[in-house]
């Protein structure tokens, strides 16, 4: 499981800073609760091999009325949800009535938090922290969000236990390899329910009753014509227990921990709205993680010939991006389209999880260096020399070769196209790692 971490202060100290620094901010997703001025933003960040899940939040002004009260409950949610909670202040402007706040709160919620104070910069640090111990919360870490000074070592520090536990991860999947994992995903009211109900509608399903928190998916193993999967439920329609979880059924950790947790992940947008910008943001999310993807374009049902068409139009030019997904128009509601997804999931699990040989994978090479050189620089030629495998979920090709960091972008395009083409992968994103030298 990712960890979650949250970010949480006043407004000002440095989180929105501290949030671009740490994920690609061109993939922030802000959650769907509307008459709000800023959302909760959520990122993705990485540091080794750990991934982790960043949550910014607008912030606790401690004089909470109107728009800040709505601020501040965005912060309270962001805590819940959060493994970690870093509790940002500002080491310019000193300790603050809403900081006292702020920790008592925290102190309360029996989270594991970090005191961190910001912008320390051009400051003694230890002169800037001074104050803060008077918090009472621990050792505070001094960083400086804007220059990115002691980032870094903070987030060493509060993710060390999340380390181990991500390469003893890695191990377990292997445990799974005789099931498909399929995440059902996608924005609120899009039909995530009125699909899984309906994938799992006619098979004998066994649910384990999972404890868990709001934040966690169901999993759902089951067979299909002698064919084992295993069904990440977002929306939690298995979930008896929990009838307060429709308030928030959608969560975007949720979303992002189960796509992290499948093979193949389904997309649900619904074709009547068309693809939206909050859609297109899952999509990047779901490149990033590399998982295998299929699109289902639901509530296909009862639309004009001409609206189809628009949407089509739309879909067409808003996801060339992922054109190596397949797309499937269903109505969830009647079940139409619904069975053929299995076959566009198949193959694109069968992509994501081939294996190919070093033997095979360089003969290709070769063949597709031979029918187009690679550049030369300074009067050398580039020369690749071998491919092979380098990970699966998603395929990992690794080009052996010399000076491979002057491959011109357009080159490696040319290699990446004609082994997806060759390989005839479907439905998954595939990476090309490219070493000089052996
Ligand atoms: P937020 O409201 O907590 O999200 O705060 P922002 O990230 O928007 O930052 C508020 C202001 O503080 C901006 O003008 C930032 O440029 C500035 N700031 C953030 N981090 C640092 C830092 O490490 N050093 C300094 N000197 N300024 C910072
Ligand atoms: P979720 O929030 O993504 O789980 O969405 P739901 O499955 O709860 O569906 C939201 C609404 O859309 C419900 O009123 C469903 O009946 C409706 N809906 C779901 N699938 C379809 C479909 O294929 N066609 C039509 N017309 N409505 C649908």
């Amino acid at each position: 499981m990712l960890p979650v971490i949250a970010l949480v202060g006043r407004p000002n100290v440095g989180k929105s800073t501290l949030f671009n620094r740490l994920t690609r901010s061109r993939d922030a997703l802000v959650a769907d609760l509307p008459g709000l001025t800023r959302d909760r933003k959520y990122g993705q960040g990485q540091l080794d091999e750990c991934s982790y899940i960043v949550i910014d939040t607008g912030g606790i002004t401690g004089d909470e009325a109107g728009i800040d009260k709505a601020m501040a409950q965005q912060s309270l949610y962001a805590i819940e949800e959060a493994d970690v909670v870093l509790f940002i202040v500002d080491g310019r402007s000193g300790l603050n009535q809403a900081d006292e706040m702020i920790a008592d709160h925290l102190r309360r919620s029996n989270k594991p938090f970090r005191l961190v104070v910001n912008k320390t910069d051009g400051i003694d640090e230890n002169v800037a922290m001074a104050d803060f111990y008077g918090l009472g919360v621990g050792q505070p870490i001094p960083i400086a969000a804007s220059h990115g000074r002691g980032v870094s070592q903070l987030m060493e520090l509060v993710l060390e236990p999340y380390l181990l536990l991500s390469i003893k991860d890695e191990a377990e999947k292997d445990d799974y390899k005789d099931t498909i994992r399929i995440a059902i995903i996608g924005r609120p009211n899009v039909g995530k329910s009125t699909l899984v109900n309906r994938m799992l509608g006619e098979e004998r399903v066994v649910v384990f009753d999972q404890a868990g928190t709001t934040r966690d998916s169901i999993y759902i193993p089951y067979e299909r014509e002698d064919k084992k999967y295993t069904l990440i439920d977002t929306a939690g329609v298995r979930r008896r227990k929990h009838i307060t979880e429709a308030v928030e059924k959608f969560s975007i950790v949720k979303t992002l921990q189960a796509i992290r947790d499948s093979n193949v992940v389904v997309m649900v947008v619904d074709a009547r709205e068309g693809v939206t910008e909050q859609d297109l943001h899952m999509l990047g999310f779901i490149i990033d993680s590399g998982r295998a993807l299929v699109i289902a374009l639901n509530k296909w049902d009862g639309m004009t010939s001409e609206h189809k068409e628009k949407v089509r139009e739309q879909i067409r030019r808003r996801l060339e991006f992922v054109a190596f997904a397949r797309m499937h128009f269903i109505s969830a509601k009647h079940g139409t389209g619904v069975g053929d997804l299995y076959g566009s999931i198949h193959e694109a699990f069968d992509s994501a999880m081939a294996k190919w040989s070093t033997n095979k994978l360089t003969r290709l090479l070769e063949d597709i260096v031979a029918d187009h050189q690679p550049p030369s620089v300074h009067t050398h030629r580039i020369k690749l020399r071998y491919a092979h495998q380098g990970g699966s979920n998603p395929p990992i090709i690794v080009v052996h070769g010399n000076q491979t960091d002057s491959l011109p972008i357009s080159y490696k395009r040319y290699l990446e196209n004609r082994f997806v083409k060759l390989l005839k992968i479907r439905g998954t994103p595939i990476r090309f790692e490219f070493k000089t030298g052996d």
